[in-house]
C-alpha cells in the first residue's frame, strides 16, 4: 500500500506532492518537464479555505514569484512552480488529513524505493510511525505552541540529515504558534538549512501569520465527499450500512468517520447529542440535557488524557530524580557526593518548577479535549437542524444523519422553517463563542444554548 492511499479524496494534492518528490529526487534536466499537472493542482480554489489572494495562483512559493527558498540546494525544480521547496503549508478543515498528507510527503522524501512512497521500506515506515531519525514532529500539548519547542525544532533543522536526503520538520498545528514562537520559526524559514524541509499544518492560510505563510507553498486539502469517506471505510472492512451512516455523519472528518464506524462509545455520544432537540421541554429538562452533554465531553477528555498524564508525570519525576513520595530523591543526591546542600535545594526547586509546568500543560490539554468534543457535538446538532430545514423546504439534498430521519421529520412538523433557522444559528453561535472565548465556562454556554433552542 502506497503512502498516498492515506489521502482520501485528494487527487490533486497527491499529484502536487508527487511532482515535488520527483523534482527532489530525479536528475535536474529531466525534472523540468515533469511539472505540469501539479501546478494546477494547488491552483484549484479550495472552497474550505477562505480568502483569495493569499495562495499564489501559480502555487509558487512567494507572491513575487522570486524563489523565497534561498537554498541553491533545492535543485532540481527549486524554481519550478511544482518543484521542491523548503517550506510547505498544508491547509484544510479539521479531520481531512492535513497531517496525513504532510507525513505521506515526508515518507516519500525518505523512501528508499521507486516510485517514492512505497509505504513498505524502512524509510517510509519510520516516518509513518514517527520514529525516523531525520524527522522531528512538534505537536502542541495544550492550547498553544511555545517558543521553547520551536527553538528546539529550529536547532534540529540546522543539522544535516543522518539517514536520508532531508531533515524534515513537521509542525502539526502551526495555527497555535505563539508570537514569540512564530518569530523564532520565521528566521529558520527565511534562511533554511540546505537540507531542511518544513511541513506546517493549519486549518487555513489565514490561521498562520502572513510573514510565515508567504514563505510557504500552500497545499490546500479539500473536504472529502461522503462517497470518498464511505469507500475508505468499506476498504477498511466496515459493512456498507454502517459505512454509509458514519460517512455522512462525519461530514468529511476521517477520524470521526472511523470512530463512528468502529467505536460504540462514539456512537452512544452521537446518539445522546442527536436526542437533545426532542428532550427540550421544561427548563429543568434543558439544563439536564446541557449537563449531560458537558459531562460526556468531560468523560471523553478524562478517558483520553488521564493515563497519559499519570505516565508523563511519573516519567518526569524519574528523569528529575524526584521520588513519587519523598521529594528530593535521596538516591540521586547520593550519586553526586560533591553536590552541596545549596545545589540540592536548587535541583529540587527546578524539579518542582518542571512538574508545575507539566501540570499546566496537562490542564490545558484537558480543556482542549473537552472543547474539541463539545465542538463535535455542536456540529452534529447543527447537522440535524440542517436536515430538519431541508425537509421543511423540500430541498433535494442527502441527509447528514440518515438514521435520524424520524426525529428530523417530527421536528420539521412541529416548527416553522424560521424557527429551525434560528436554532441552527444559535448552535453555530455557541460554537463560535466557545472557540473564541477561552474563559467561557462550557456548561454555562451549553445551558444557554439548550434554553435558546427551546425558545427559538
Ligand atoms: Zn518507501
Amino acid at each position: 500500500m502506497s503512502v498516498w492511499d492515506a489521502l482520501v479524496g485528494q487527487e490533486s494534492v497527491v499529484a502536487t506532492l508527487r511532482a515535488a518528490v520527483n523534482a527532489a529526487t530525479v536528475a535536474p534536466r529531466s525534472a523540468s518537464s515533469t511539472d505540469d499537472g501539479a501546478g494546477q493542482a494547488s491552483a484549484v480554489p479550495d472552497p474550505t479555505s477562505p480568502g483569495p489572494g493569499t495562495v499564489s495562483p501559480s502555487g509558487a512559493p512567494s507572491p513575487s514569484g522570486a524563489p523565497s527558498q534561498p537554498g541553491a540546494s533545492v535543485r532540481p525544480g527549486g524554481r519550478q512552480r511544482s518543484g521542491m521547496t523548503h517550506s510547505w503549508l498544508f491547509t484544510g478543515p479539521p479531520g481531512v488529513g492535513r497531517e496525513d498528507a504532510a507525513r505521506a510527503f515526508a515518507a516519500s522524501l525518505t523512501c528508499e524505493r521507486l516510485p517514492p512512497g512505497c509505504g513498505e521500506c524502512s524509510g517510509c515506515h519510520t516516518v509513518l510511525t514517527d520514529t525516523a531519525t531525520d524527522l522531528r514532529t512538534v505537536t502542541p500539548e495544550g492550547l498553544s505552541l511555545g517558543v521553547k519547542d520551536i527553538r528546539a525544532l529550529v536547532r534540529d533543522a540546522a543539522s544535516a540529515p543522518t539517514a536520508g536526503r532531508w531533515r524534515i520538520l513537521l509542525l502539526t498545528d502551526a495555527d497555535r504558534l505563539t508570537e514569540a514562537a512564530a518569530n523564532a520559526l520565521l528566521k529558520a524559514l527565511e534562511e533554511p538549512a540546505e537540507r531542511a524541509v518544513f511541513l506546517l499544518c493549519a486549518p487555513s492560510v489565514e490561521d498562520v501569520l502572513p510573514t510565515i505563510r508567504s514563505r510557504c507553498r500552500t497545499v490546500a486539502l479539500r473536504l472529502p465527499t461522503a462517497t470518498d469517506v464511505r469507500a475508505m471505510l468499506i476498504r477498511e472492512g466496515v459493512d456498507e450500512r454502517t459505512a454509509d451512516i458514519a460517512a455522512r455523519a462525519s461530514q468529511g472528518h476521517l477520524g470521526l468517520a472511523r470512530r463512528l464506524a468502529g467505536d460504540e462509545i462514539a456512537r452512544a455520544h452521537r446518539d445522546a447529542v442527536l436526542r437533545i432537540p426532542t428532550r427540550l421541554g421544561r427548563v429543568g429538562a434543558c439544563l439536564a440535557a446541557a449537563a449531560d452533554l458537558v459531562d460526556a465531553a468531560n468523560a471523553d477528555a478524562e478517558a483520553a488524557n488521564t493515563e497519559r498524564d499519570v505516565g508523563e508525570t511519573e516519567a518526569l519525576k524519574t528523569a528529575l530524580g524526584v521520588g513519587a513520595t519523598a521529594v528530593g530523591g535521596k538516591s540521586r543526591s547520593a550519586k553526586a557526593p560533591k553536590a552541596g546542600a545549596k545545589s540540592r535545594t536548587m535541583v529540587v526547586r527546578g524539579a518542582a518548577g518542571a512538574l508545575k509546568e507539566l501540570e499546566r500543560n496537562q490542564k490545558s490539554r484537558g480543556r482542549r479535549t473537552v472543547l474539541d468534543t463539545l465542538d463535535r457535538a455542536l456540529v452534529d446538532l447543527a447537522g440535524l437542524y440542517r436536515d430538519v430545514l431541508a425537509e421543511q423546504l423540500g430541498a433535494p439534498v442527502d441527509p447528514i444523519h440518515p438514521d435520524y430521519a424520524v426525529e428530523a421529520s417530527s421536528l420539521a412538523a412541529t416548527a416553522t422553517p424560521e424557527q429551525t433557522l434560528r436554532r441552527l444559528e444559535v448552535v453555530l453561535a455557541t460554537r463560535t463563542a466557545l472557540a473564541d472565548n477561552p474563559g467561557l465556562v462550557p456548561l454555562l454556554a451549553v445551558e444557554s444554548l439548550a434554553l435558546a433552542l427551546r425558545d427559538a
